[in-house]
């Protein structure tokens, strides 16, 4: 029976029990996997785990739309609210046509641990909706944008969850967000979202955030290997906003950038790649093929090329175990969320590459996602190079936490930073306790 007491306006929310419930896809179950391994070694009260396992909230919401040529269409949107221990939820907003509950679940989890790793007092989170969003046109992605928004309605807000972009979404995106949001709450709510577009309350920065964040993990991890950027040639798969800038500032501290792709494939050229050029034809082209003076590769060639850093800066699941043993890279950088299987993590661990994982290594975007949210809440913005300052002090500061662990520990870096996510997560959880 509906409980008819209940006011109209409350959110479909699902509470999830998480991979016992129903059948859930491979990245979901890895997720698990990556955080349930750590976990069961950290000797922690075993009470916490089944509750960092499930997602506190799943929020799907169905969004029709009248598209220019007048017929409405309904598309599907998710939210999932990982767990907010540390503080409101937080995490990026994804348009493809391959978002499915599953895929918001396991990156919503990621976040947690990446947001905890680098000290921000945010809990994880992670939507989208199903679409192709190069198919739509620009009214129609706002009326998406904007319907959206209105569905999530009852679970976002500055102190509640505060979405940002990921694949397939940018600052225009969330400048319909803020707008609609804002419209329906009644007063501008600058944190509310973030990587807004500069003039209305964005952080200077923001954009090549991930790929400086990706730039400033590696130099350090060079360091320690007495080594700079100069001495690496790298490949990168992807070329949206981690990717291009990640190779981007690698190619300007000279490293020399050898391969990049985009979803149809890649290019080579062993003396090196210009970037900036190569970005040019990508934004005029749509595509990086026939790039003068380059050969063409595929996506998976592009995995398993000569170089000595692979930066996957594309989407999940892309090093496989079919791929990983063929991986010449002495050290991988995750650019993207979840882009290394376990299966395939446990091959490169046996032969020798140095992955640094993607809670560490993607962790520049949402960390200069914290700066844009902290200027709006005090309407007081910084310049660049405070951005820049800022965002190298909490890489090279988490860095350092993550290779002191693994040193200590005598274990990958991966597991020294899920070790160190998972323990600051739980210890929120069993400060704050149960309610009731
Ligand atoms: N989508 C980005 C990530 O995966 C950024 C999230 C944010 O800024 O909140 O970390």
């Amino acid at each position: 029976m509906p409980d008819s007491s209940l006011p109209a306006a409350l959110p479909k929310v699902t509470d999830r029990l998480s991979a016992t419930t129903t059948n859930h896809s491979a990245f979901w179950q890895n997720a698990n996997l990556y955080f349930d391994r750590v976990y069961q070694t950290m000797g922690l009260d075993t009470t916490w785990r089944t509750v960092l396992a499930s997602p506190k909230r799943v929020l799907t919401v169905s969004c029709p739309i009248r598209m220019d040529d007048g017929h409405i269409k309904v598309f599907t949107g998710y939210r999932c609210q990982h767990n907010n221990a540390l503080g409101p939820f937080k995490g990026g907003i994804r348009f493809d046509s391959a978002v499915n509950t599953d895929e918001v679940m396991a990156l919503a989890m990621i976040q947690t641990w990446k947001n905890a790793l680098v000290g921000l007092p945010y809990g994880g989170a992670k939507g989208g909706i199903v679409c192709e969003p190069k198919k739509l046109s620009l009214a129609e992605k706002e009326r998406l944008t904007r319907r959206y928004t209105a569905e999530l309605l009852p679970i976002i807000g500055p102190q509640q969850d505060i979405p940002a972009p990921d694949a397939g979404t940018d600052a225009q995106v969330m400048a319909w967000f803020l707008d609609t949001y804002s419209m329906m709450v009644g007063y501008q709510a600058l944190g509310v979202v973030t990587g807004k577009p500069v003039a209305i309350g964005g952080s200077v920065g923001r954009e090549e955030a991930t790929g400086r964040g990706v730039m400033n993990i590696l130099r350090k991890f060079l360091a320690t290997q007495n080594k700079t950027l100069a001495d690496v040639r790298v490949a990168v798969q992807g070329f949206g906003n981690v990717g291009f800038h990640a190779a981007r500032l690698l190619a300007e501290r000279g490293a020399t950038i050898v391969a990049v792709s985009e979803r149809a494939g890649g290019i080579y050229d062993e003396g090196g790649i210009d970037v900036d050029a190569a970005g040019r034809y990508y934004r005029e082209n749509g595509t990086l093929t026939d790039f003068p003076g380059t050969d063409a590769l595929t996506n998976e060639e592009l995995l398993t090329c000569d170089c000595d850093v692979l930066v996957p800066a594309a989407m999940e699941n892309t090093l496989t175990a079919e791929v990983a043993p063929h991986v010449r890279a002495r050290v991988v950088v995750e650019g993207a969320n979840g882009p290394t299987t376990p299966d395939a993590d446990e091959i490169l661990r046996d032969n020798g590459v140095t992955v640094l994982p993607d809670i560490l290594a993607n962790a520049g975007g949402v960390t200069v996602s914290y700066f844009e949210w902290v200027q709006g809440l005090e309407s007081f913005f910084w310049d660049g190079k405070r951005v820049q300052d800022e965002l190298q002090k909490v890489m090279e500061k988490s860095f350092d936490a993550v290779n002191a662990k693994a040193d200590e520990a005598d274990c990958d870096y991966r597991t020294a930073a899920y070790t160190i996510a998972i323990g600051r997560v739980t210890e929120a959880c069993r400060l704050k306790g149960l309610f009731p």
